[in-house]
C-alpha cells in the first residue's frame, strides 16, 4: 500500500469543481446542444429554485437529447410553476418534529440533522426546495443544544447527517462536528445522506477518508442515484476508496416519471450500483412538494414495477418501495 503521505494532494480541487458548477440555463443548453426554445421557461423556473449542476455530471448526459434522464433531473421546466392541489411547501410537516432547530427526531433510535441547505446539484423534484434552512440549522447557533439534546436521549444510537448535502461542508467543519458526536458514548453509527459522491466524486479525497477512517463511529453512507447513467468510472473509483475505509454503502432513489419509471432502467440501476459496491436501500415515492407533480408515478404502477424487478433480480438488489407520511414512526412500505 502507498503511504498516505505520498499520495499527491490537490487541495481545494473539489471546491473548485463545486464553484464551477453550471448555474446559467443558457450555458447548460448550449453545452448540450439543445434548442434555445427551452430557455425562457428554464429562466423562469430557475428564478424560483436555481439551476445548479456540476460539469462532471453534465458530461454524463447525452448531447442533443432534451429527454436525457440526467438532464431531466436538473433542467428547470415550466411545469414547475403549475400549482397542484395536495402538493405543499412542507409536505412532511417537518417543522413539527424539531426539538432543536435543524434536528429532526421523528423515528426511534435515530435523529436527523439538517446541517446545511447547500447542495452540489439542485434536483428539480427535491422535497427540500422550500425548506427554511437559514432558520433550521443546528450548526449556526444551536450546536451546543444539539449535543445536549443527544446526550439526554437514552434510545438514540445513530445520527444521520442530511441537508441539503452535508458533504458540501468542509472536512475541517465535519471532523470537528463528528468529534463532538463521537464523544457521546451511546452513539454507535454515523449515517451520511449525500448525493455528492455521485454528482461530484472528486469530493471523496484523502482528507474526507481520513476523518471517516479515524472516527470510532461506524460510518454508513447513503448515496442518492436515480439512473444507471449516473454511475461512471469516477463514481466506481470513489466508492472503492470509501469501502476501503470500511464505509457501508447504500443507495436511495426517487421514482421519477420519465426518468427511471421502467423496469429495465431499475434493473440496470441495481446492477450498476452493485458493481460500485453499493446496495439498493429505498425507492421513494415522490413527496408531494409544490412544483414537482409532473414527476409523480402512481402507486399501482410503482408496485408493478417493483414486482417486475423482484422477478428479475436477487432479493438483495431490490430496493424497498416506500413513502414518507408526515406523522408515521418510520417510512411506510407500499
Ligand atoms: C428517513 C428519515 C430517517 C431515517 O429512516 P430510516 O428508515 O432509518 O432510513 C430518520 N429521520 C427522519 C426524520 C427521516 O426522514
Ligand atoms: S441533492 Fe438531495 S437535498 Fe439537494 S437538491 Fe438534490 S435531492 Fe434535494
Amino acid at each position: 500500500m502507498i503511504p498516505r503521505s505520498l499520495v499527491p494532494q490537490q487541495p481545494g480541487s473539489w471546491q473548485t469543481q463545486l464553484g464551477r458548477a453550471i448555474t446559467d440555463p443558457e450555458q447548460l443548453l448550449s453545452e448540450l446542444q439543445l434548442p434555445s426554445s427551452l430557455l425562457p421557461q428554464a429562466l423562469l423556473a430557475s428564478s424560483r429554485f436555481r439551476l445548479r449542476v456540476p460539469q462532471g455530471f453534465v458530461r454524463r448526459m447525452r448531447k442533443g437529447d432534451p429527454d436525457d434522464p440526467l438532464l431531466r433531473q436538473v433542467l428547470p421546466l415550466g411545469e414547475e410553476l403549475t400549482s397542484t392541489e395536495g402538493y405543499g411547501l412542507d409536505p412532511l410537516a417537518e417543522m413539527q418534529s424539531m426539538p432543536v432547530p435543524g434536528l429532526l427526531h421523528k423515528y426511534r433510535g435515530r435523529v436527523l440533522l439538517t446541517l446545511t441547505g447547500a447542495c452540489a446539484v439542485h434536483c428539480r423534484y427535491c422535497f427540500r426546495r422550500h425548506y427554511p434552512y437559514n432558520e433550521a440549522n443546528p450548526t449556526r447557533d444551536h450546536w451546543e443544544s444539539t449535543i445536549a439534546y443527544l446526550a439526554h436521549q437514552r434510545d438514540v444510537n445513530e445520527v444521520i447527517l442530511s441537508g441539503g448535502d452535508p458533504l458540501s461542508l468542509s472536512d475541517e467543519r465535519l471532523s470537528a462536528l463528528i468529534g463532538d458526536l463521537a464523544a457521546i458514548s451511546r452513539l454507535q453509527r454515523l449515517r451520511i445522506h449525500s448525493r455528492i459522491p455521485v454528482v461530484l466524486p472528486e469530493r471523496v479525497d484523502t482528507s474526507l477518508l481520513e476523518w471517516i477512517d479515524a472516527t470510532r463511529l461506524h460510518c454508513v453512507l447513503v448515496v442518492h442515484t436515480n439512473h444507471p447513467n449516473e454511475i461512471d468510472d469516477t463514481v466506481i473509483h470513489a466508492m472503492g476508496r470509501l469501502r476501503a475505509v470500511g464505509v457501508t454503502l447504500l443507495n436511495q432513489s426517487v421514482l421519477l416519471r420519465g426518468i427511471n419509471d421502467h423496469a429495465d432502467t431499475l434493473v440496470e440501476l441495481s446492477q450498476k450500483l452493485f458493481e460500485a459496491g453499493i446496495l439498493p436501500y429505498y425507492l421513494h415515492q415522490l413527496d408531494a412538494v409544490q412544483g414537482a407533480a409532473h414527476f409523480a408515478v402512481g402507486d399501482i404502477r410503482a408496485k408493478s414495477l417493483v414486482e417486475e424487478i423482484r422477478d428479475r433480480l436477487p432479493g438483495y438488489l431490490v430496493p424497498r418501495l416506500v413513502r414518507e407520511h408526515p406523522h408515521q414512526p418510520s417510512k411506510t412500505p407500499i
